[in-house]
């Protein structure tokens, strides 16, 4: 897996002079591959800067970055083993949601560099209406266009990258998707005017560049992978600082495609990409990744089932539980297949697909171990259970895939807990009309497959029962169908999904007993070591995972082919007869039933109910409300319309509301809504009045818009787009805990809210752009001010800031604010029609010593009170918060 061969890293390493760790000779270090996305340049700069410094030696590594050629593919590279790490496109998380076995390590870039570049400037994307745009896919550009697509009177037109910036400066397209770190410098040395169109500033979201590994890396060597990581990061930090060292390294020691000056300037751009507002460097934050998983989907990127069983946390590499033992490990390492007993014949646990293999549920579990565990395993069938069996008690394969730990295997066998768990079920035609006890299945001839637990039981403790031995359930119920049996016994689930595929007539359940199968999966007795491997990955399963494999086999909803034939007699002669006579009528009628149809569609459509306005009660749902809600339609009918909602709505909105139903007019709005078993959902609510036929408005129509996914993302967000600091919905989480922490630390809590001085002036002056700019410069000042781990920095409106920290003493705090201040006042960004014709803050600030007590409430306020305090006299100064006033 680690290729020992000589490669340029290994040169490079030695000719590192600055490592002090001499006890680790280049040939006790573990070489790994780098597979990079694009030529070498200031991009990778963290990997060639850690090998530039030593840090990968000094953890052990000989890091090899393996240069990039047109039509590789990263998340290839590294799955197929050919490349240990790999560098690519934040799209990869569309790799792993569509099966790809990877591993996400950290995030080079914390959000993504890609841009449109335009030849004039863009202020709404109506603009883009029948523009060329030459783009090669990734997130930033598809969901920009897909958020075009409904303002643009005429279809915007995609051509493929030609992977020449010449056809944007000849004109030949109109947009040209770039990097903000490359392609804008090369067109400013050139000397070509261009505007830059962001898909940041239309709120998309999504990372950079993504580091990845395979699952088995990850899973069977995490100390490794922790170890490169973190000395990746170190690389980072140092190439930020030292961009010039890195970029000479570069130079120096990589094929680099780009002048000096233009890799310096990439520098430049990168790092704001790398290092953004408080984010530690490659850091993850699940919910964005689950943000942009969202986007990936409204994109048709992955499927709304991929999403649904897309685990981000999964994803992610987690160093900090050290999930298997050293022991375990080595055997992962040692056993990359590993064999299963499988039943070839036991749909929907599991069979041999003709063309698929081995499918089913407990295929799926298998499936779901291998990408977590990194090894294979090997499904082994024979032409009857009776054979699989005795080859595993004969010590031959390693696992049962399924099975009941019937107490003849637990004498060979130690099983996991049961993982899946259905009764044991009698079929049978007209013979037997119940059973609940196997004794009065007496003097029955009762198919049983050959080695089930079934035939088991009934030889061992039932003598008196006749057994027939099939090989297989398809016939052993077709032998109670030919009235060679007289009852099949089984598994519920198997007889149902046979049932199902065969057509088999004429079979009911007739009775289920005290048994169940609580299936398991065996491993030899003489392997205790992947028996607690196993149990460990099926513990790790979670519930949703589990659901999804679930419904993929087993259909609860059973087709009652009866009734429907039993419909269609009574629905022919009714037909005929007001055909015959009524032909006329009918034709109408016909028009009703399609209006009718397709009023029902559009109600099923929109989550439709309706309400009546007296009473407000629901009067009548559509089905698919009903599912939205979790109630039935019968239980929706009557049931106060308020209950629905999440939370109690105060009188007085629902009385405006009631009033301009009254009136006649619609209303909508966003809601949150819960369902019956007290989850929640968000929907866009439309209430739309009926008049009867007076022209009293009696009931109303609501429709909804299913908006949960949306919000979901929207609330996901802990950060501010434009400056890169946490936002104010992060702040109100934050200020919670700080307040518990302080006290439970005994430590003080310093406030402070800032807001910038005549800060329209700058956007009158100088234009919102450029007042954004200021934003961007304030908020770095503050994060370069508040640095420390347990600093916080929030935007929390236009202008205005919060920052949490603590101090041993008050003066301490006014001390750092203060010089906070005049740093502000020293940047010297221009203001010229303020008083001091620069850019000032004013300041109010509060110290809490740890035995002085405010909630987040009074925090807030006196803050706010005290920055007012500050305006009012004069601006460019603090004003802190004293106890005295509250007496
Ligand atoms: P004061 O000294 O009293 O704070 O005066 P001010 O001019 O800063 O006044 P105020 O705080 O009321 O105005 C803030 C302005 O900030 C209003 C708004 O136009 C502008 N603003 C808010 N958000 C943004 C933003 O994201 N970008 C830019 N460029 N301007 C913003
Ligand atoms: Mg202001
Ligand atoms: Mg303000």
């Amino acid at each position: 897996m680690f290729a020992s061969s000589v490669h340029a890293s290994e040169s490079q390493s030695t000719s590192v002079s600055t490592v002090s760790s001499s006890s680790k000779s280049t040939q006790s270090l573990t070489h790994v591959k780098v597979q990079i996305n694009w030529n070498h340049q200031f991009q990778f700069a963290g990997f060639y800067a850690a090998i530039k410094q030593g840090y990968y030696q000094q953890a052990g590594l000989d890091v090899n970055m393996v240069s990039w050629k047109p039509g590789v593919n990263v998340a290839d590279e590294v799955v197929s083993g050919r490349a240990d790490f790999g560098v690519g496109k934040g799209t990869m998380i569309v790799d792993y949601a569509k099966g790809k076995p990877l591993s996400l390590i950290m995030a080079s870039f914390q959000f993504s560099p890609l841009v449109l570049l335009a030849h004039e400037t863009v202020t709404d994307l109506a603009q883009l209406s029948e523009k060329t745009v030459m783009h090669d896919g990734g997130f930033q550009v598809e969901s920009l266009l897909n958020k075009a697509s409904p303002e643009v009177k005429k279809l915007i037109h995609t051509v493929t990258s030609s992977g020449n910036l010449q056809d944007f400066i000849d004109g030949k397209v109109d947009y040209y998707a770039a990097y903000a770190t490359n392609e804008p410098y090369r067109l400013k040395q050139m000397g070509v005017p261009f505007y830059i169109l962001d898909p940041k500033s239309y709120g998309v979201q999504s990372y950079g560049d993504f580091v990845v590994t395979s699952k088995k890396i990850a899973s069977l060597q995490p100390g490794l992978v922790k170890a490169f990581k973190e000395a990746s990061i170190k690389g980072w930090q140092y190439a930020i600082i030292h961009q010039q060292e890195t970029v000479d390294f570069i130079l120096e020691n990589y094929p680099v495609v780009k002048s000096r000056d233009a890799l310096l300037a990439e520098a430049k751009v990168t790092s704001q990409y790398v290092q953004t507002g408080n984010v530690p460097i490659g850091n993850i934050d699940p919910l964005k990744l689950l943000a942009s998983a969202a986007t990936a989907k409204e994109l048709g990127m992955i499927t709304p089932a991929e999403f649904e069983a897309l685990n981000t946390q999964d994803f992610i590499f987690d160093d900090s539980k050290s999930f298997f033992t050293e022991e375990e490990l080595a055997y992962l390492k040692s056993h990359p297949v590993i064999t299963l007993a499988s039943d070839s014949d036991w749909a929907p646990f599991e069979f041999n697909d003709s063309e698929k293999g081995y499918s089913g549920i407990s295929a799926d579990y298998f499936k779901l171990f291998e990408r977590k565990l990194g090894v294979r395993f090997q499904a082994v069938f024979s032409d009857s259970w009776d054979k699989v069996a005795e080859m595993t008690k004969n010590g031959e394969l390693d696992i049962y895939s399924c099975a009941v730990a019937t107490p003849e295997r637990k004498e060979y066998m130690n099983f996991t807990k049961p993982y899946l768990s259905f009764p044991m079920a009698l079929a049978s035609g007209d013979t037997i009309k119940f059973a609940n006890e196997y004794k009065q299945l007496a003097g029955f001839t009762i198919a049983v497959v050959k080695g089930y637990w079934s035939h088991e039981l009934l030889k061992t403790q039932y003598p008196e029962v006749k057994l027939l031995e099939v090989t297989n359930v398809v016939e052993g119920l077709n032998a109670v169908v030919d009235g060679r049996a007289d009852g099949y016994l089984g598994n519920l689930a198997v007889i149902n999904y046979t049932q199902h595929k065969y057509g088999l007539e004429g079979l009911r359940i007739v009775g289920q007993f005290a048994e169940r199968f609580e299936l398991a999966i065996g491993v030899q007795k003489s392997n205790p070591v992947l028996l607690s491997i196993i149990q460990k990955t099926l513990d790790s399963v979670t519930q949703e995972q589990r659901d999804a494999i679930f419904n993929r086999w087993v259909r609860l909803e059973l087709v009652t082919e009866l009734n429907n034939k039993q419909l269609l007699q009574i629905f022919i002669p009714v037909f005929l007869i007001v055909f015959g006579l009524l032909s006329l009528v009918f034709v109408y009628a016909y028009q009703k039933r399609q209006q009718k149809s397709y009023i029902t569609q559009i109600h099923e459509l929109s989550y439709a109910t309706e309400i009546d306005l007296k009473t407000k009660k629901v009067i009548w749902s559509s089905k698919s409300f009903a599912r939205l809600s979790g109630y039935s339609q019968d239980e929706l009918v009557g049931m106060p319309y308020l209950n629905l909602s999440w939370k109690g709505l105060d009188d007085e909105e629902v009385q405006t509301i009631y009033k301009r139903l009254l009136q006649g007019y619609s209303w909508s709005g966003e809601m949150r809504a819960k369902t019956k078993n007290g989850g929640s959902y968000w929907i866009e609510l439309t209430l739309t009045p009926n008049k009867n036929l007076f022209g009293h408005v009696t009931t109303v129509l609501a429709t909804r818009v299913n908006i949960t996914d949306k919000k979901r993302v929207e609330q996901l967000s802990v950060t501010d787009e434009l400056t890169g600091l946490f936002n104010r919905r992060h702040y109100n989480e934050v200020i919670e805990f700080e307040i518990r922490r302080a006290k439970r630390e005994q430590r003080s809590l310093c406030v402070a809210m800032l807001d910038i001085d005549y800060f329209k002036l700058v956007n009158d002056s100088y234009g919102h752009p450029h007042g954004d700019k200021v934003l961007k410069d304030v908020a770095k000042q503050l994060t370069l001010s508040f640095h420390r781990a347990s600093d916080f920095v929030f935007r929390v409106g236009g202008e205005e800031f919060l920052a949490i920290s603590s101090f041993e003493s008050e003066a301490k705090f006014i001390e750092h604010l203060e010089l906070l201040r005049q740093q502000i006042e020293q940047l010297n960004i221009e203001n010229k029609h303020a008083p001091l014709k620069v850019v000032t803050i004013s300041i109010g600030g509060l110290y809490l010593a740890a035995d002085q007590e405010m909630n987040s409430e009074e925090i807030f306020k006196s803050v706010d009170r005290m920055l007012y305090a500050a305006k009012q006299q004069g601006r460019n100064r603090i004003e802190m918060f004293t106890f005295a006033e509250v007496s």
